[in-house]
């Protein structure tokens, strides 16, 4: 059997399982959640190391800081262009759905206010002032400035002085690699693992109150990738879109159940080289970065809440502020973790810059992590199609003849 449908039947069955026990979660979290959280920490072990070996010889192997430029500009355009459609999409729907009609606001309901960074210090803190303590931290954007740093200085070195450094960091990316495809065989144990407790602690009672909320953000992210993605990866990418998405299925499932971008990245980075031929100089500079800032799916689902808390509190949105809102969210979700519940915590941020109540996030913190998973799965998704189409872009994918257009 292929590890994708493995993967898939561990999703399935990590349902049945749920849905069986919605009544007594416990014994799911005593005796099957450990599962998922020993996967989760077999990824996560090598996520620091393969992030900052792999993007100092992607960049490195790019040659020179021009066609780093190059490929940078490129991957950036697309990211923010995809991720403004991506809070569009939201926002319509959250207009056509009404997913907040008519809801009664539970008075005096307490939010645990976690304080969201702001937007300047965002930017101001990817240049790290100590980049060992953003390795130690696992400072995702440090990470990622540091290594680009490392990779473009090496290039300027004469052969003789970078080489033993290339060579160092070229066998660790490769040996994270290896670590990745023996965690891959794990994966549908790991999936089962993680899926059984959710859908056993957010049980039927607790997701039918918010089910608009819910079919906003899931189909949102459906027609997201069937109108931005399929049409990219096709037209820019000259790839079949069923290629394309067979493809990144294992990174989809696993993002869908880990609710963590940076978390799913080796599979993603694996997926990406192996099943679409994306060269290794693309994926390792493409994928890390879409990991740490590229965020589609909590794009959408911030333009979805916005309009949820809008409409529950009986508040109209006005042109400038829906504007406001596409561009808070796009300039938010570079600052937003690749970890779960981050884009909750972001959601602050966009309900501030438009003056709607902070509390209305309490609505939606029941059922976030429902949420999560789909907007985590387009996360991720996103970034394939970037590798996919800047890698076509720039003639570095590899792809077999019977996948082309
Ligand atoms: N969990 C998401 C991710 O890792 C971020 C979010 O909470 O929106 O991509």
């Amino acid at each position: 059997m292929k590890l994708t449908t493995k993967i898939l039947l561990g999703l399935l069955a990590g349902i049945i399982v749920g849905l069986l026990f919605t009544g007594s979660p416990e014994l799911i979290k005593t005796f099957v959640a450990p599962i998922g959280t020993l996967f989760l920490n077999l990824i996560k072990m090598i996520i620091v190391p393969l992030v900052f070996s792999s993007l100092i010889v992607g960049a490195a192997s790019t040659g020179d800081a021009k066609t780093l430029g190059r490929i940078g500009g490129k991957t950036m355009v697309y990211y923010l262009l995809t991720t403004a459609i991506a809070i569009v999409i939201g926002l319509f729907l959250g207009g056509v759905l009404q997913p907040g009609a008519g809801l009664t606001i539970p008075v005096g309901v307490e939010v645990a206010q976690q304080e969201a960074p702001s937007l300047v210090d965002t930017f101001l803190n990817i240049i790290p002032s100590n980049p060992l303590k953003g390795l130690v931290e696992g400072n995702m954007l440090q990470i990622i400035t540091f290594a680009l740093f490392l990779g473009i200085g090496l290039t300027s070195l004469p052969e003789e002085k970078g080489r033993p450094f290339l060579n160092f960091f070229d066998s660790l990316a490769e040996i994270m690699y290896k670590i990745t495809a023996f965690i891959m065989e794990l994966a549908p144990y790991g999936v089962f693992g993680l899926m059984a407790p959710v859908v056993a602690s957010n049980g039927p009672a607790v997701l039918l109150p918010l089910i608009k909320v819910i079919a906003a953000v899931y189909i949102g992210c459906i027609v997201h990738a069937l109108v931005v993605y399929a049409p990219a990866v096709k037209l820019l990418g000259k790839m079949n879109p069923i290629t394309f998405f067979k493809g990144v299925m294992p990174a989809a499932v696993t993002a869908f159940t880990t609710s963590s971008s940076s978390g799913t990245l080796p599979i993603t980075i694996k997926s990406v080289k192996e099943n679409l031929g994306v060269s290794d100089k693309i994926a390792s500079f493409v994928l890390p970065l879409g990991a740490t800032i590229n965020m589609d799916g909590t794009a959408l689902y911030q333009g979805v809440c916005a309009l949820f808390v809008a409409q529950a509190y009986g508040i109209t949105l006005t042109m400038p502020q829906l504007v406001t809102i596409v561009l808070t969210a796009t300039l938010g979700s570079i600052g937003t973790a690749g970890v779960p519940g981050a884009g909750m915590i972001m959601l602050t941020i966009v309900l501030n810059s438009v003056g709607l109540p902070l509390e209305g996030i309490a609505l939606i913190a029941g059922i976030d992590r429902v949420l999560d998973m789909a907007r985590t799965c387009i996360n991720v998704v996103g970034d394939t199609s970037a590798a996919v189409v800047v890698a076509a872009s720039e003639n570095e994918i590899d792809v077999p003849c019977s996948n082309i257009v």
